[in-house]
């Protein structure tokens, strides 16, 4: 048997990124990217102390590499990323050093990266993160490259070349509760990732090709040609499934998924809500479909949206903007009230229309990130004599779950192209996040990187 380094060490030839043109014009494709120049000084001014890497350093010097160098034999020695500076200024597409994987980790040419919230609220500065920092946590993409020294098993079961999905909370698989299979949970993930920007050994795997400054990343950075997750986080992709619709099963549908089965719980006949049915609100919506509830209410402030909803499974619609929700949902449930009722926006005045949507007994889901430090109020009287349970979810467990959605996916019974509306070129990130900002994606839309 060949020995593991041996087997992981070996590099698929990629050809088609050898001849990229130097010139960095795709910047100016659209209004909300920058210059380079601007970048650059942008960079130059950051103050961030993560360690380079003594080869990264001296990579960082030399500028006339040939483009197919320091791929160990086949992969380009540079890639694009899209990097947030900070808060309200536009995505710049900058150059990298091509992302070196460590144990436990693969190397993935990405094909498509979904345009989802979370990174907005990153971009306005609503969440902190660290910065600068390559966005984008819900991808496709082709298995390259395996770190070294990683077990045979994660080989065995992505090789080179594998389709694969990844999941954005990428589990560690040994802290104590990846250890009792609650992946959402992942110590490692939180205390690195969330809290620092980085991978679990506390450092990025992203370097500036023109200065070899050190570049944070958000889950793994998936708004980028090449990413490196951790092997915990990807599950294969079945041949049947498409790159660009796939996509959003790594996070839209994985957190609708997470809410449904583990926050929810969702039985047959069950009645659900849904407020707010963008892209994981309508994901929770088909998820609740495929589950078997009966009366599935989505509330949302466009008419557009709504009616979309219906191809999704919504068996009831209630504009919020126009008439009450919870009166309304109230009226629809014979006076009681929703078993479930999900909070997929983040607000403190949904977060209170989710919990007074529910019967006595029934349990409010937030699943939408709101701005940092916003509180949601809640009656004691009522969480108390009412039995009112209120639960938090952030995502699925990538390990168990990422398997199961790509199941549902394949078999038709969740249904990814009514679920993505909208694609994207990958120089059109910007456009992608002002368009979402600015409400106008019904569903999800996916950025293409070609
Ligand atoms: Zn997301
Ligand atoms: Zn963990």
């Amino acid at each position: 048997m060949a020995s593991s380094s041996s087997a992981i060490l070996v590099r698929r030839t990629i050809t088609h990124l050898k001849n990229h043109p130097p010139s960095l014009s795709w910047c100016l494709s659209n209004h909300l990217l920058l210059s380079r120049n601007n970048s650059q000084s942008h960079n130059n001014n950051n103050n961030n102390n993560m360690a380079v890497p003594p080869q990264q350093q001296a990579a960082s010097f030399s500028t006339q590499q040939p483009s197919n160098a320091g791929g160990g034999g086949g992969l380009p020695s540079f890639m694009r990323g899209a990097v947030y500076w900070e808060p309200n200024k536009p995505l710049t597409i900058e150059e990298f050093h091509m992302p070196k994987p460590k144990a436990g980790e693969v190397l993935i040419k990405t094909k498509a990266c979904g345009v989802c919230h979370s990174d907005l609220h990153v971009l306005k500065g609503e969440i902190p993160f660290s910065s600068p920092c390559v966005i984008g946590h819900e991808i496709t993409g082709e298995v390259v490259e395996h770190g070294p020294l990683s077990d045979p098993k994660i080989v065995e079961r992505l090789p080179l070349g594998s389709r694969v999905v990844g999941a954005f909370i990428m589990p560690c698989g040994n802290c104590s509760y990846c250890s009792k299979g609650h992946d959402d949970l992942c110590e490692a993930f939180f205390a690195y990732n969330r809290a620092k920007g980085t991978l679990y050994d506390g450092e990025t795997r992203l370097f500036l090709r023109s200065n070899g400054k050190p570049v944070f990343m958000y889950s793994m950075g998936g708004l980028a040609e090449y990413c490196v997750v951790p092997a915990n986080g990807v599950s294969i992709l079945p041949k049947s499934l498409p790159y660009n619709e796939s996509a959003i099963l790594g996070c839209a549908v994985f957190t609708a998924y997470g809410a449904m089965a583990h926050a929810a719980q969702v039985r047959p006949g069950d009645s659900v809500a849904v407020i707010g049915t963008g892209g994981v609100g309508s994901s929770c919506l088909q998820i609740a479909r495929a589950f078997g509830a009966s009366d599935i209410i989505a509330v949302d402030i466009q008419d557009e949206k709504l009616e979309k909803a219906k191809i999704f499974g919504a068996t009831h619609t209630i504009n919020s903007a126009k008439e009450d929700p919870v009166a309304k949902i109230i009226e629809i449930t014979g006076g009681k009230g929703v078993d479930i009722a999900v909070e997929a926006l983040g607000r403190p005045q949904t977060f209170s229309q989710c919990t007074h949507s529910v019967k006595d007994g029934g349990k409010a889901v937030m699943i939408g990130l709101a701005q940092a430090g916003a509180v949601g109020e809640m009656d004691i009287n009522r969480l108390v004599r009412r039995k009112i349970q209120i639960i938090g979810s952030y995502g699925g467990r990538a390990r168990q779950d990422l398997p199961k959605l790509t199941r549902l996916a394949e078999s038709g019974i969740f249904n990814l192209s009514h679920a993505v509306s909208r694609t994207y070129k990958f120089e059109e990130a910007g456009k992608a996040f002002q368009d979402l900002n600015e409400g106008k994606i019904v569903g999800r839309a996916v950025i293409e990187i070609v």
